[in-house]
């Protein structure tokens, strides 16, 4: 992805995520932050957008189940992200997914 494009630009995004994400006309960097300076406070704007968004289940559910992405997927950084996978496998510990 790059930077002029936004998560609804992901190709394999599924496409009622992609036409209802109240991130499709937010600034992408938002959705991937490259900086270590504040992105906590980056990452918890995205995660506010995600939680009024009307397709986070869906959206949570797809960034779960696909590869390791990097960025906020449903609300969800990539160790979050990573915790939801080892869990429903039966479990990985956290220092295992935090990586
Ligand atoms: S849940 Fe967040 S990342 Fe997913 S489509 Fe909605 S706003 Fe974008």
């Amino acid at each position: 992805m790059t930077t002029d494009e936004t998560i609804a630009d992901f190709p394999e995004l599924p496409q009622i995520v992609a036409d209802n994400a109240s991130c499709k006309t937010r600034d992408p960097d938002l959705w991937f932050p490259v900086r270590r300076v504040r992105r906590e406070l980056v990452v918890q704007y995205a995660a506010t957008i995600c939680a009024g968004c009307p397709v986070l289940d869906e959206c949570r559910e797809w960034a779960i189940n696909a590869p390791d992405q990097y960025g906020i997927w449903g609300g969800l950084d990539r160790i979050e992200l990573r915790r939801r996978r080892a869990a429903r496998a039966g479990g990985a510990g956290i220092e295992d997914v935090a990586s």
